[in-house]
């Protein structure tokens, strides 16, 4: 969560003790001021208490406050407890340290405290209980802010916004903030994190515009909200624009560009932020540790990965989960079961996550009785229930062995929902076996259930096609036709001198458009002289005339695939990045392009990474 709160006590945050005219008290009270450190402190504490001052009110405060704002609630708790009817500004500073530490129940607790000892609030009080309240609660202290008149205080409608936005009510997040009369920096960002924690990324946007004042938090908030909605080039871009702009990145903006190069692939700009983080030895903590494992696997460079990650001196369950993920999407089962064995006689104990991501390395790699023992112990040894994603994985692993029908039974006893992308994972193992009587029922199941989409039907198609059954295809066709289905398009991109360059299918957008169409040729004269011929030349046999269009239109990770081809030095890996699974086609093509061209290919689809090296792919066709 970003900080939102005002690093200084307001203005109006005195507290009203009269101060005792003594140099010594004096002199104290300035020490406990300036004091930085816990040491210092509890010498302070101790000259109080050998000269009997405990019980001066100004001292006993700030003594309490200085425990507060170091963090150590025991001791700031311990002085409150000790204080005879504390006022407002002890019941604020103990409700703030509190607040401060992560308590927020115990935060509460005191201000109902407050109150039940007719203790009037102060518009401190309300912004720093409300700041660590939820949503119904807030509410309530939205009643109080208006009952004590607080309710157009800056700092008290700041944290209102920010409850509302948090708790996802953007609408009345967005009422208060247009009443306010002075918009701040903060009131702003906590209004743009509830637009883009809503998904509403332009409205943030443009919210974001308009702000004439914007610091580290608002950009961190703004990258992270592209990043969150999958729109990692915006993120990028908007992470330049904080750089030229002369602000200093920090841990959250960091994480957020490394999660943005983890999603668009791109490696360079990733390797930047690896060496600014390195250079910036603040920025280095176990969770940038982390985004680093996250996006060197997700661009496709393991060993980096994991050369981040026998760097990382602590590494906790989070750190393991990340670099066993990555072994799973790039298909190195053993070095992941190594790595889970390794995890466990350290004595760390595995999450759900550290499941799905050994079991999906199992399902990559085919181990599947590794996968079942593990599924079992997961279950039995560690007391997780298995969820969707776990049932995905053992279908995927099952499916990919051939063992449909054990695949099915699992699903079908399984104590979970129905859900559309876990039965799709059976299908496409279906379509991979070519089995269409299992498949037609799987497709009638979620047609019942209302979980039927483009993607269960173009499935089916291919299913069909697969088998020889034009007529199944020619039907599936028409009824998507007829319902107005519409196919998810599909988007490649590549990464080029710093930039990244996305295509669609059939795309003539790209200023090198020409070059890329002629390199195309080029390369179905190379696969023609190998022998290859299209998939699609078959299906073109049997369909209809806008069918035939569509199966002509080139493929993204095609167009990528040319301008990867014409724009970078020969021999160089082209790395490619597909937001929907890869087609049989485009895999065959890959696998003949790098033993054609002498380079390696590596391509992430939806669901997994593709090596393809010397003519073979590291999935073993199965995907
Ligand atoms: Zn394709
Ligand atoms: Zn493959």
């Amino acid at each position: 969560m970003t900080s939102i709160s005002p690093l200084v006590a307001p203005p109006h945050f005195k507290p009203a003790i009269k101060e005792s005219s003594s140099p010594h008290h004096e002199k104290l009270a300035l020490l406990l001021d300036k004091n930085k450190t816990i040491k210092h402190l509890s010498q302070i504490h101790a000259f109080i208490i050998r000269h009997g001052l405990e019980s001066h009110p100004v001292l006993n405060f700030k003594l309490q406050h200085s425990y507060s704002s170091l963090g150590q609630v025991e001791d700031s708790v311990a002085l409150f407890n000790r204080t005879q009817n504390p006022n407002v500004f002890f019941y604020t500073s103990i409700i703030r340290s509190h607040a401060k530490n992560g308590l927020h129940e115990e935060a509460l607790h005191f201000y109902v405290q407050m109150l039940s000892e007719n203790v009037e609030p102060n518009a401190f009080t309300l912004s720093t209980v409300i700041k660590a309240c939820t949503l119904e609660v807030g509410k309530i202290l939205h009643c109080h802010a208006h009952k004590f008149g607080y309710e157009s205080d800056s700092y008290v409608s700041t944290a209102l916004v920010d409850v509302y936005a948090r708790g996802m009510d953007v609408v009345s997040a967005r009422r208060l903030f247009d009443m306010m009369p002075e918009k701040n920096i903060v009131s702003s960002t906590a209004m743009i994190t509830g637009y883009a924690k809503n998904g509403d990324v332009d409205e943030a946007r443009s919210l974001f515009d308009g702000m004439e004042e914007r610091d580290v938090v608002s950009w961190s908030v703004m990258i992270d909200g592209y990043v969150q909605y999958g729109k990692p080039n915006e993120a990028l871009i908007l992470f330049r624009q904080m750089l030229k702009s002369k602000v200093k990145p920090n841990g959250v903006s960091m994480v957020a560009f490394l999660s943005a190069c983890g999603q668009a692939g791109a490696l360079e700009l990733g390797k930047w932020a690896h060496s600014y983080i390195r250079y910036n030895e603040t920025l280095s903590n176990t969770q940038v540790g982390t985004t680093l494992i996250d996006m060197y696997n997700k661009c496709g460079s393991i060993e980096e990965a994991r050369m981040v990650f026998d760097g990382i001196k602590y590494k906790d369950a989070v750190v393991y989960n990340a670099m066993i993920g990555g072994y799973a999407i790039h298909g190195f089962g053993l070095d992941a079961l190594k790595l889970f064995k390794e995890m466990t006689d350290l004595g760390l104990r595995p999450t759900d996550i550290t499941f799905i991501g050994i079991l999906s390395a199992c399902a990559h790699a085919g181990l599947v009785s590794e996968g079942w023992s593990i599924f079992h112990a997961m279950k039995n040894e560690y007391g997780i229930q298995p969820k969707v994603e776990h049932y995905g994985c053992m279908v995927n692993l099952l499916g990919r062995a051939g063992q449909l029908k054990e695949a099915y039974n699992l699903l079908s006893s399984a104590r979970i929902e129905a859900d559309r992308v876990l039965w799709g994972t059976l299908l496409w193992a279906c379509r991979l076996h070519k089995n269409v009587v299992l498949a037609e029922k799987i497709v009638e199941y979620l047609h019942e259930r209302g979980l039927s989409n483009s993607g269960t039907y173009v499935l089916l198609s291919n299913i069909y096609a697969a088998a020889g059954n034009w007529d199944g295809v020619a039907g599936i066709r028409s009824m998507m036709k007829q319902t107005g289905v519409q196919k998810e398009p599909g988007c490649s991109s590549i990464e080029v001198n710093n930039n990244v360059h996305e295509f669609r299918a059939g795309d003539v957008k790209h200023p090198k458009s020409k070059e890329i169409y002629e390199m195309l040729e080029h390369v179905n004269g190379w696969l023609r002289a190998h022998g290859y011929s299209s998939q699609t030349d078959e299906a073109l046999q049997n369909i209809g005339e806008t069918d035939r269009e569509r199966l002509l239109e080139v493929h993204s990770e095609k167009l990528a695939l040319a301008f990867g081809l014409i724009s970078t030095n020969p021999g160089t890996s082209i790395k490619i990045y597909k937001n929907l699974r890869v087609c049989q086609d485009c895999h065959a093509v890959m696998k003949l392009v790098s033993i054609i061209s002498n380079r390696k290919i590596i391509m992430r689809d939806r669901n997994r990474f593709h090596h393809f090296v010397d003519g073979s792919c590291s999935c073993g066709d199965y995907w």
